[in-house]
């Protein structure tokens, strides 16, 4: 069964929650190490955590447990299910949404999943967002 204890669920929650959670901070200090500079929590549909606004993209860094991601950080609490789905499909509809506002708009979205933001994944993490970053077309 996928259950997740009251006390691991509040930690998972409580975590996702606040913005600047450590992974977050690690992940955006390592592209700004390489030289890439950004606005925090932009003005933007659905308010990406980082802009870049010399390549036209925004970077969500998103809880696997709040925005659904198909991984193991993510499942339905076994308690009120109906409220959690319900919840969660809210959320995705909402992420979707902001991504399509955002790419009308015409800009570039990248999603970084907390799940890959661990100790041992956070560099990779990294060496992609910087190609991503800098495989746009746009340089302002
Ligand atoms: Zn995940």
């Amino acid at each position: 069964m996928d259950t997740v204890d009251q006390q691991t669920r509040s930690n998972i929650m409580s975590r996702v929650k606040s913005k600047n959670t450590s992974p977050e901070l690690k992940f955006r200090k390592g592209l700004f190490a390489r030289g890439f500079r950004y606005l925090l929590h932009g003005k933007l549909p659905g308010k990406p955590d980082l802009v870049f606004p010399q390549y036209k993209s925004v970077i969500f860094v998103n809880g696997c447990f709040w925005h659904g991601h198909d991984c193991p950080r993510f499942r339905i609490p076994s308690s009120n299910v109906d409220y959690w789905k319900a919840k969660f499909e809210r959320n995705m509809a909402n992420d979707k949404r902001n991504h399509e506002a955002l790419r009308s708009l015409g800009w570039r979205v990248l999603v970084v999943w907390e799940c890959t933001l661990t100790t041992k994944k956070i560099s990779a993490s990294i060496d992609q967002a910087e190609e991503w970053l800098v495989s746009a077309d746009i340089h302002l």
